[in-house]
């Protein structure tokens, strides 16, 4: 290779100003010390109430080859790490916590992995800290959304991740405003490889995500990946009307056993041909929200393809 090839690393920052001068100096120590590359460092301030945005100014204004963007407010992770996504534009991009609980060891396996021909490289845990409660809703979660996603999104991995430009170009033709960006990056395709590590603790302050910014990104997942909520109307619809089906067997039974056409009174055969009625209606609600569903594919209007390499196309 002639030409230096360049990285850059998207860093999304929310009240992080103990950890901004520690991931930066991580970085200068690990990675800039990888001389085949040239580094950009991309931090966003999503709307930080603290000096997260003077420490990245200052920064700033020390190294040239740091960039610096401050949303006007808090827009939450996935759109601070969508903004640095916008902006990078060099040959692979790493995203990564400003917590240091993304190691820049890691990273730098990651451009190792990269240079192996991987476009999209994952960080993957092996442990969880986070407490009983967490760790454990979170285990469910990921077994459900894999159980009924249409895509098949890898376990244990977030937002820590390298890609290729290519990738990248493929994902910023992604426009749906609800982001799950690790489903659409399992969506995006591209040769995928993983980097085992035990992920460490937060080094300073809290975590940004409060358990309602959780839920909202376990909502976007489901929602946004499967279109198994849109079919539950059907299976409660089946059940009843096979619940129905049941019912009036044994009354029907009953009847002949008992050879009394009155041995049920009018109001029991209604009460259990309601239950049919009942199923057919959801039944007919699951297909409504058949159509509602394909209206939102429709309006989220992502690529039918993605191509990943052509060859002797002349365009
Ligand atoms: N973050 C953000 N906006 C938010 C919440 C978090 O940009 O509204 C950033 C945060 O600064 C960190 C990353 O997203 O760099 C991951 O957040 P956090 O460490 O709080 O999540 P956890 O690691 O606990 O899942
Ligand atoms: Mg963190």
């Amino acid at each position: 290779m002639n030409k230096k090839l360049k990285i850059s690393i998207v860093v999304p920052a929310y009240r992080e100003e103990k950890n901004i001068p520690l991931i930066y100096s991580e970085i200068q120590k690990i990675l800039i010390s990888i001389k085949k590359y040239d580094f950009e460092i991309i931090f966003i301030n999503d709307g930080s109430p603290d000096a997260t945005w003077l420490e990245i100014e200052k920064l700033c204004t020390q190294d040239k080859t740091i960039k610096g963007v401050d949303l006007s407010r808090n827009f939450g992770h996935q759109a601070s790490l969508t903004a640095g996504y916008e902006i990078a534009r060099w040959d692979a991009i790493i995203s990564m916590d400003a917590d240091m609980q993304d190691p820049v060891s890691v990273a730098a396996e990651m451009i190792t992995q990269w240079e192996n021909w991987f476009e999209v490289v994952y960080a993957r845990r092996k442990n969880r800290n986070d407490n009983f409660i967490k760790k454990h809703t979170a285990l469910l979660y990921y077994k459900l959304l894999s159980k009924i996603s249409d895509t098949k999104i890898p376990r244990n991995v977030w937002d820590f991740r390298l890609i290729d430009r290519k990738v990248l170009v493929a994902f910023l033709k992604l426009k749906e405003k609800d982001r799950y960006i690790r489903g659409m990056f399992a969506w995006l395709g591209f040769k995928t490889t993983f980097v085992d590590f035990d992920r460490p603790e937060r080094v300073h302050g809290e975590t940004g995500y409060t358990w309602k910014k959780m839920i909202q990104l376990a909502m976007d997942g489901i929602l946004n990946f499967s279109m198994f909520p849109l079919r539950i109307g059907f299976l409660i619809g089946v059940f009843m009307i096979f619940l129905s089906f049941i019912f009036l067997c044994y009354m029907f039974i009953a009847t002949i056993i008992e050879w009394d056409i009155f041995y049920y009174q009018l109001y029991k055969w209604i009460s259990v041909m309601w239950f049919w009625v009942m199923g057919l209606q959801f039944i007919f609600i699951w297909i409504l929200w058949e159509y509602v569903g394909r209206v939102y594919n429709e309006t989220r209007e992502r690529p039918l393809y993605i191509i990943s390499e052509e060859i002797n196309i002349n365009k």
